[in-house]
């Protein structure tokens, strides 16, 4: 095992999965039984605001319910013992990584804790509900704050940090991505290109496998934590 000092984690639905989440992308469209095109884009929000503010206020209570599973706690085990820089690039909105006390965590489809006023474009967080009647605290106007979770043909957030961060690991990990979803699905290409190290997590082959060095199928709440161990072990 090789000693790394930059190490890229990005994670996707499978690592919440595992603690219980349901998916954002089943194989059935369906997310919490609502269509995924309701509840996740821009013509969906505003046709009906409410149900969208409803539909994550609930999304919001169930990821406060779930705790983080053993991949989250080895991601804090390794970025405590590893001597390198560990960054964790994730496209779930929960905020299982934060609870498990990763750091560097970058939330490139937003998060549930979070809306956003599309009057002054300024973050509210909160964890209480948000609705058409929130004020927002910055500018006072009501009725214009969204779920700050990035819809379809909206573009992902802190896009400028992960590039950067493509370009100087050289380790490049990836943990229950269906490798499906783009651009998310070309990091790895990136990485690889700018000389990474490629392994990747997963319950079964993904549609990017070829361009990982390495493959661990199986339950990333077993795998995940022997590779940390096998990378500490190698120090
Ligand atoms: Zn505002």
């Amino acid at each position: 095992m090789k000693r790394y000092n930059r190490i890229f984690i990005l994670t996707g639905a499978g690592i919440s999965a595992e603690s219980g989440l349901a998916t954002f992308r089943s194989a059935n469209g369906l997310w919490n039984n609502h269509k995924v095109e309701d509840v996740a884009s821009i013509e969906g929000f505003e046709r009906n605001p409410a149900l969208v503010h409803d539909f994550y206020n609930n999304l919001k209570a169930e990821v406060q319910n779930v705790s983080p599973n053993a991949a989250h706690l080895a991601i804090t085990t390794l970025q405590e013992k590893y001597p390198a820089e560990i960054n964790v690039i994730t496209q779930n909105v929960d905020t299982l990584h934060e609870k498990a006390g990763n750091k560097n965590v970058y939330h490139i489809h937003g998060q549930i804790n979070q809306a956003v006023c599309l009057n002054c474009a300024q973050v509210l967080e909160t964890w209480g509900d948000v609705d058409t009647e929130t004020v927002c605290p910055h500018c006072q106007v009501m009725g214009m704050m969204k779920p700050n979770i990035v819809f379809f043909g909206e573009n992902l957030l802190c896009m400028d940090t992960v590039e950067r961060l493509l370009r100087q690991c050289d380790l490049f990990v990836s943990i229950g991505t269906s490798g499906v979803v783009y651009p998310a699905a070309g990091f790895v290409q990136s990485a690889k290109y700018y000389g990474a190290d490629t392994i990747e997590f997963t319950l079964e082959p993904t549609a990017n496998n070829y361009l990982f060095d390495k493959h661990i199928y199986g339950k990333a709440g077993e795998t995940f934590p022997q590779f940390v161990e096998e990378l500490l072990a190698a120090l």
